[in-house]
């Protein structure tokens, strides 16, 4: 069966999403191919935090902000390694996006800090009410038509060597649908492919893998066999903070560190700055004896907790029997299995630190980045979190230019074919900034198709 669109839209999550809206806006004809049976991707289970600098919601709480901030911490972050095209194409249409979004009935609720940021700049969505809009949106114009369960097999070239065809699987037959203007993958990373995660990131070994159940690469292989350059790939990093049991939709992570825990090896020792990314932690405590690590806390800092918010709703974990609670570090000690006399010259020897001005260990000396004041853990109740690295998202992926266009290994477009969202590399370099995931899923969702649709479309 065949049909012809101006363009093809591989995977909806939020990229693919903003995408749709975007390109229904613009009156084109549009194919969107979900493999799953439900949109979302990735962009369903996320910690909702999208980055963006310089909006109504800021200057409410009194936060001076603006695009060239956001930018200077991004490539801080990413430790200059990205494509500074990239990460300036976010700043020029962050602001704008985040309208754009606000228009197309997306909510944002509030502002935090988070991150790698110098400013709060964390807004948090609830992802499920942002996907609703986002597909609203695009369906409302008549022109977008949506297959799910529709999986992705094969892209092909045209005559004049252009990205033109795509061939899915659809009802249990190979379909195949032809783009006008270009194809568009917006298909997400692999977190849940254990051949590429071993492929590439055996350092990753032991992280639990959480994401959408679709995301596996597919797009990265299509974009491979039409010659596309991969980028970020050394860089691959989890993130810590989650329980062992972590699954995904299930409420499993706490940042706990980020409001002045202390994190220990299975040995009762401290082995890193608690608070520096939780990416960079991930890696450290990857490195840990048995890969053995707990958050431990008092009740000063159980109190910091957020009821509701996806990382800090401690009250949340504990009743689901996800941490542990103790009159007395000994106790805990006994309950976590780790060695009760180092437990406490550990905590002992951190309170002394922080009280007497910085932490002889690590030079710990703020909570998360830039913010907060670490407090001594002192205050009985105890509390302990045996904590892990998740392999939530895979910030490396196929080489674009700023206009979301693929790129070859000689830095040169490959006609037709576009990508964006977490399928992308290049934008974070060495590090990941909290926020910027949705945040350039958005942003390069709608920048790819005002690049593809720049010729006429044709209806
Ligand atoms: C637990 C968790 C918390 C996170 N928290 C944050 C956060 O707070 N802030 C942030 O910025 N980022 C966060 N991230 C990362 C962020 O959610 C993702 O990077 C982002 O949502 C990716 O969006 P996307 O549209 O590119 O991909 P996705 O949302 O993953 O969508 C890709 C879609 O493509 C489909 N697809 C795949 N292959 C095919 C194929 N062959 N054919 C058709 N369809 C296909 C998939 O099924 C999927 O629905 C988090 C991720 C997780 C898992």
């Amino acid at each position: 069966m065949q049909g012809t669109y101006n363009l093809i839209i591989v995977g909806a999550g939020m990229a693919g999403l903003c995408a749709a809206a975007e390109a229904a806006a613009q009156g084109a004809a549009v194919l969107v191919l979900e493999k799953e049976a439900d949109f979302g991707g990735s962009s369903l289970l996320s910690g909702r935090y999208m980055a963006f600098a310089g909006t109504d919601l800021q200057q409410k709480e009194g936060i001076d902000d603006q695009s060239q901030f956001l930018i200077e911490d991004m490539l801080a972050v990413g430790e200059g390694k990205n494509e500074a095209a990239l990460v300036e194409a976010y700043g020029d249409h962050q602001l704008e996006t985040y309208e754009w979004l606000l228009s197309k009935g997306v909510q944002f609720h509030k502002v935090q800090a988070v991150s790698g940021h110098s400013v709060p700049r964390g807004h948090t969505i609830t992802p499920k009410q942002a996907i609703t809009a986002l597909y609203e949106a695009a369906a409302a114009s008549g022109t977008v038509t949506f297959k799910t369960a529709a999986t992705v097999k094969r892209l092909r070239k045209d005559e004049a060597e252009r990205v033109s065809q795509v061939v899915f699987e659809y009802g249990g037959k190979l379909e195949t649908a032809t783009a006008e203007n270009g194809v568009l993958l917006t298909s997400g990373g692999f977190s849940k492919s254990e051949e590429l995660l071993e492929n590439f990131a055996p350092q990753l070994v032991g992280a639990i893998r959480i994401g959408g159940k679709g995301n596996v690469g597919d797009g990265i292989k299509l974009a491979s066999e039409q010659g596309a350059w991969l980028r970020d790939f050394p860089y691959l990093k989890g993130t810590y903070g989650f329980h062992p049991t972590a699954d995904g939709p299930r409420k499993s992570q706490a940042l706990v560190f980020y409001k002045g825990a202390i994190i220990i090896n299975k040995f009762a020792e401290r082995f890193v700055n608690e608070s520096i990314s939780y990416k960079l932690i991930g890696t450290e405590a990857l490195v840990q004896p048995e890969k053995i690590t707990y958050q431990i806390w008092d009740q000063t800092i159980m109190n910091e907790g957020v009821s509701g918010d996806a990382l800090y709703d401690f009250e949340k974990l504990l009743s689901l029997g996800l941490i542990e609670k103790a009159d007395s570090l000994e106790t805990l000690a006994a309950i976590i299995q780790v060695p009760a006399e180092t437990l406490k010259t550990t905590v002992d020897q951190y309170n002394d630190d922080i009280q007497n001005g910085g932490d002889s260990k690590f030079g710990r000396t703020t909570l998360t980045h830039h913010f907060g004041t670490p407090t001594p853990i002192e205050n009985a109740p105890f509390y302990a979190m045996r904590t892990t690295v998740a392999m939530l998202a895979t910030y490396a992926g196929v080489s674009v230019d700023k206009s979301a266009r693929v790129l070859n290994a000689f830095n040169e477009p490959i006609a037709g074919l576009y990508a964006a969202g977490e399928i992308a590399g290049g934008f974070h370099g060495a590090g990941y900034m909290t926020g910027s995931s949705l945040g350039k899923a958005a942003i390069f969702g709608r920048i790819a198709v005002q690049a593809a649709l720049e010729k006429q479309v044709v209806l």
